[in-house]
């Protein structure tokens, strides 16, 4: 059977747990012998995007690239899962009003929590100064208004995130069962 594809988009902060949760997410859906692709932030700027820098601007086109791939990924069946801080909203909704099936997760993590994790040591160096434009500390972060999903990571674990997107796309009838 041939079964429909879908965005999931995880947005929010460094180190909120986008990308462990979409990698868990990708597992899941994979046991279900679904066609899975993860485009992660980081792995994207190391390649698609590599060169692109941290201006507006610049994480605009980021964003509007991977939403492109997105986009042809899940017309034709794949579930795609995208990990990017996105930070403004405007974009966001661009990327949604192009894609059919879109889920907006909004990771959710305290700025606290993010710091005290610091899974990169980025926030040290960012609240030392030593990176600019830096998400959270010297650059803003939009959080939505409306996501399909809220994720409080720092009150829930990896398993019960990812059971509440499944639970999403479930009702939505995209799922193939498990
Ligand atoms: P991001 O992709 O948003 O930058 P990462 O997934 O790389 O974030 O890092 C998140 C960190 O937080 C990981 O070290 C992960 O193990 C930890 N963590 C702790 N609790 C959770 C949770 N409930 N959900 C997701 N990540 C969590």
């Amino acid at each position: 059977m041939e079964h429909e594809g879908f965005t999931v988009w995880f947005t929010g902060l460094s180190g909120a747990g986008k990308s462990t949760i979409a990698n868990a997410l990708a597992e899941e859906l994979r046991r279900r012998r679904m066609k899975v692709e993860v485009l992660d932030g980081d792995v994207i700027r190391t390649n698609l995007s590599k060169g692109l820098g941290f201006s507006k601007e610049d994480r605009d086109t980021n964003v509007l690239r991977v939403g492109w791939v997105a986009e042809v990924l899940s017309r034709n069946g794949v579930a795609v899962i995208c990990a990017l801080i996105s930070p403004y909203r405007d974009v966001r909704a661009q990327v949604r009003s192009r894609i059919k099936n879109f889920v907006e997760v909004f990771v959710d993590a305290p700025l606290e929590e993010v710091i005290r994790r610091d899974v990169k040591g980025l926030y040290k160096k960012a609240l030392a100064g030593e990176i600019k434009n830096f998400t959270g500390i010297s650059d803003p972060y939009e959080p939505p208004e409306a996501p399909e999903v809220v994720c409080n990571t720092a009150e829930e674990t990896v398993e019960e995130s990812v059971q509440k997107v499944l639970a999403y796309l479930e009702a939505r009838g995209w799922l193939l069962p498990a």
